[in-house]
């Protein structure tokens, strides 16, 4: 059951865009006008624009743009993932705060968000640039049954979902490369981070982490990354509602994931192979040791790169770096 205050704007949504008597929200909530007022007051410090005319009641103008939990939840089209929602304005990490909520067992599926990291990171430890308010920073936690070798294909299957978000809500054709940036003409519109935490045979949690550029502008950025890095409204000219690719990422989420538990990893793989921007096409790979240039053939049933070298043999990329060479 949501709050008092979460059913007032409840009211005033289903109300929009006519006045809703203070009357009416009385009798609907059980509550005195006292009380009305009190959570109008407290919607609007949090951003909410409400008209209240006297004799006609309240009626909401705008909502702000911010990732509040009931703004997500609110017509979120899932059973589980993003039914549980820890926000928060600033974080130094969304992964770092979802594995200690992960270590106190909260519900599967939760999802932490903030407006702004301070510390955002990236695969080794690099850093992941998450200014306030314009872009989906937020982790998703999981409980999966699976041994933990069978665990990295999940991070695909993040790239899928999130691909297939920006694609439908967002406009925007994002392809991938391999394992999971998400490219749009070459340049990345989101990084993912996915870490586990497991024992010998049984996974103990892991956390999918997201940062996702929507609403960034292209000066923004910082020199370092301004030519490698865009965003939704970089690509489209636009703003984008972050509520609404949130909400169609976290379905495309649950809905993959559901498909994997049943049927396993080949659809995933499948829909990725479609969503490649690597297959087919020159690459140079990158591990901690070495490197290698070659042909990007196909990925593995597991999700390992293959890579055919000039040679002709074939090389099996279980983890590194790939850059997109020229053609
Ligand atoms: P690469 O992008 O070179 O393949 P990677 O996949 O390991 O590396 P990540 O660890 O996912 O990259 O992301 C970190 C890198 O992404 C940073 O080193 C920086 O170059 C770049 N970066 C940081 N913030 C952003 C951002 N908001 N959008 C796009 N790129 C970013």
């Amino acid at each position: 059951m949501p709050c008092l205050k979460e059913q007032v704007l409840d009211l005033l949504k289903k109300g929009y865009p006519e006045f809703v008597s203070g009357e009416v929200i009385c009798r609907a909530l059980g509550v005195s006008r006292t009380a009305v007022w009190k959570h109008i007051q407290a919607l609007r410090s949090a951003g909410y624009d409400i008209e209240a005319v006297p004799h006609a009641g309240y009626r909401l103008i705008s909502v702000p743009d911010r990732l509040y939990p009931g703004e997500i939840t609110r017509g979120l089209n899932t059973s589980f993932i993003g039914q549980q929602v820890y926000y928060y304005d600033r974080l130094e990490s969304t992964n770092r705060t979802a594995r200690e909520l992960a270590g106190r067992g909260v519900a599967g599926g939760s999802l932490v968000v903030a407006e702004e990291q301070a510390g955002g990171r990236g695969r080794m430890g690099r850093s992941w640039f998450s200014p306030y308010g314009c872009g989906l920073w937020f982790s998703v936690i999981l409980y999966p049954e699976v041994n933990p070798l069978h665990a990295p294909p999940l991070t695909m299957l993040a790239a899928v979902a999130a691909a297939r978000a920006l694609r439908r809500t967002a406009g925007v054709k994002a392809g991938i490369k391999w394992p999971n940036d998400l490219l749009v003409n070459d340049k990345k519109i989101c990084g993912i981070l996915t870490e586990l935490s497991a024992e010998m045979e049984r996974v103990n949690y892991l956390i999918m982490g997201m940062g996702l550029n929507v609403n960034i502008a292209a000066h923004q950025f910082p020199p370092e990354i301004r030519e490698t890095a865009t965003s939704v409204l970089r690509e489209t000219g636009r703003r984008s509602s972050r509520v609404a690719l949130l909400q169609d990422l976290l379905a495309e989420l649950e809905y993959w994931y559901l498909r994997w538990q049943r049927e396993g990893f080949a659809p995933v793989l499948d829909c990725w192979k479609e969503l490649s921007v690597t297959l087919g096409r020159p690459v140079r790979v990158f591990t901690m040791k070495e490197s290698w240039e070659g042909w990007a053939e196909d990925v593995d049933t597991d999700g390992s790169l293959l890579l055919r070298l000039p040679g002709g043999e074939y090389k099996k990329v279980v983890s590194g770096e790939v850059s997109l060479r020229p053609g």
